[in-house]
């Protein structure tokens, strides 16, 4: 089998690449490391749906960030992906800042955004009752938004699918070979052949250029770890409190999530080990600290659960996204702390590059409906919820986990799904389960046999 393209990487960017072009008569091929989708930097972000209002006017990410929030915006109300549109609220906590807040709305509407409004301390602190004392005014940005990032790439993997491309885990990318016909792709379980070839490796996307024989860019691995308070938490904010960005980054927020809980984070370190996505000492100090200014009633609340990501940062300040026509290659790079947002604009942008490259584009002609998504959005009705479902499938009635209120009708369902779990932490991210305060204390072992009996 010769597939036209293989899109290397199936986390939200390739995933969403993938979907994009089986959405045309070609023979597609998503391939990944690891045996499940969405298992790298895709799975452990900060979820927020970027309007965008703070990019970099110009680069190739403003203009992605936005394109993408309205194409995932509109995917999500199709899939039943929960957003939540919450709003968010950039808080200056010293002269410096309050200093800063007219230029970063000016910045906003050069990334054609123009909801900005710059509001005092007294409306800062009617909006956020529990922001900490010292505020002195703030910048709202009222399309900023919550996301289910799992439901996200799972949407647009099973979308992929759906539509024909192949599903190939469990195969990491160890060589290529460029000949005059097609590419050879070596994999951990066997060669892969195709014609075109996209690289969306994410933190391995830099190894892989090499292997096609280019140097021009480095991943540095940027940790950003992240603490999640307990439901009872929730009522203390319900919006996006953000800082005013750094050259570092977006910097430390608090924010509502999708699940019902609060999360403070993410920090931003650079480190040399690609695989170090485990939390640090040092880290949560850190977050802590910051929490203790942002809104100490947080601190008194108790901690769910902490996680850490990595972002694909590299050593250039945009998007690197370049195609090679010779080599019928396409390196998507550089998606470092917004792909969750950009994700189906970067595929569109993709569609374009290899238009561009001479690449005829027919459009299927005929589609299957977008998946239906489960939802694991606390703000909409859950199957425990429901009592017309649970009349008709009493499974839907059977809570296993009962801090996320997961029903075995739910595991059932994961486990029957197009892409289905292939160990306990895939079926977290399908279900939420094991996602709540006993962290799979209660449930785990009830869990771990179901997902036994449904494979
Ligand atoms: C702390 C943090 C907070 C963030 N917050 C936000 C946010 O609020 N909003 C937002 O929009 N974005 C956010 N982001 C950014 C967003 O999460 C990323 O930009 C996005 O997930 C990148 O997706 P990806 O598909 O490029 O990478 P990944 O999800 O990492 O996918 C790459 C895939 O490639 C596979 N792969 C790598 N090498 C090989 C190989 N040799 N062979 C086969 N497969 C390979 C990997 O296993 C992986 O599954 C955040 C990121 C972090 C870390």
């Amino acid at each position: 089998m010769i597939y036209d393209v293989a899109v290397i990487g199936a986390g939200i960017v390739g995933s969403a690449i993938a979907r994009e072009l089986a959405g045309h008569q070609l023979a597609v091929a998503l391939i990944e490391a690891r045996d499940d989708i969405g298992d790298g930097t895709s799975k452990a972000n900060t979820a927020i749906l970027h309007t965008g209002f703070d990019a970099t006017p110009g680069t190739l990410e403003s203009q992605l960030v936005r394109r993408g929030y309205q194409m995932l915006s509109e995917y999500a109300s199709q899939t039943g992906i929960p957003v939540e549109h919450t709003g968010a609220i950039l808080v200056a906590w010293d002269a410096e800042q309050l200093d800063t807040l007219p230029t970063l709305q000016d910045k906003a509407v050069a990334n054609g955004y123009e909801k900005c409004d710059i509001i005092g301390a007294d409306e800062v602190y009617a909006q956020i009752p529990h922001l900490g004392s010292g505020a002195l005014g703030g910048l709202t940005v009222p399309d900023e938004s919550i996301i289910c990032t799992w439901t996200v790439n799972l949407a647009l993997a099973t979308d992929a699918v759906n539509r024909g491309a192949a599903l190939l885990t469990g195969h990491r990318v160890e060589g290529i070979e460029v000949s005059e016909a097609h590419t050879t792709i070596r994999t951990s379980a066997g060669p892969v052949t195709a014609r075109w070839v996209i690289n969306a490796a994410g933190l391995g996307s830099d190894w892989l250029d090499g292997l096609f024989g280019h140097h021009r860019f480095t991943v540095t691995p940027r940790r950003g770890e992240l603490i999640v308070y307990d439901k009872l938490a929730r009522p203390l904010v319900d919006k996006i409190v953000l800082p005013v960005p750094t050259a570092r980054g977006k910097g430390v927020l608090v924010s509502p999530t999708i699940y019902g809980n609060v999360m403070l984070g993410p920090t931003s370190e650079d480190l040399g080990d690609r695989t170090a996505t485990g939390t640090s000492e040092a880290g949560l100090d850190f977050l802590l600290e910051k929490g203790r200014t942002l809104m100490p009633l947080l601190l008194e609340e108790e901690v769910t659960a902490t996680y850490a990501g990595l972002r694909a940062a590299i050593d250039r300040s945009d998007y690197l996204i370049e195609t090679s026509p010779g080599q019928r290659y396409v390196l998507v790079g550089g998606i470092r702390s917004t792909g969750l947002t950009a994700g189906m604009a970067i595929a569109e942008y993709v569609m374009g590059e290899m238009v561009s490259a001479g690449v005829v584009l027919t459009p299927a002609p005929e589609l299957p409906d977008p998946p239906r998504m489960p939802n694991l959005g606390e703000a909409f009705p859950r199957p425990y919820q429901q009592q017309e479902l649970i009349a008709a499938d009493p499974a839907y009635g059977r809570i296993v986990c009962f801090c996320e209120r997961v029903t075995e009708g739910e595991i059932r369902d994961a486990c029957r799904s197009v892409i289905p779990p292939t160990g306990l932490e895939g079926l977290r991210r399908r279900t939420r389960v094991m996602n709540g305060r006993c962290q799979a204390f209660f449930c785990g072992a009830e869990v771990q046999s179901l997902l036994e009996t449904a494979r």
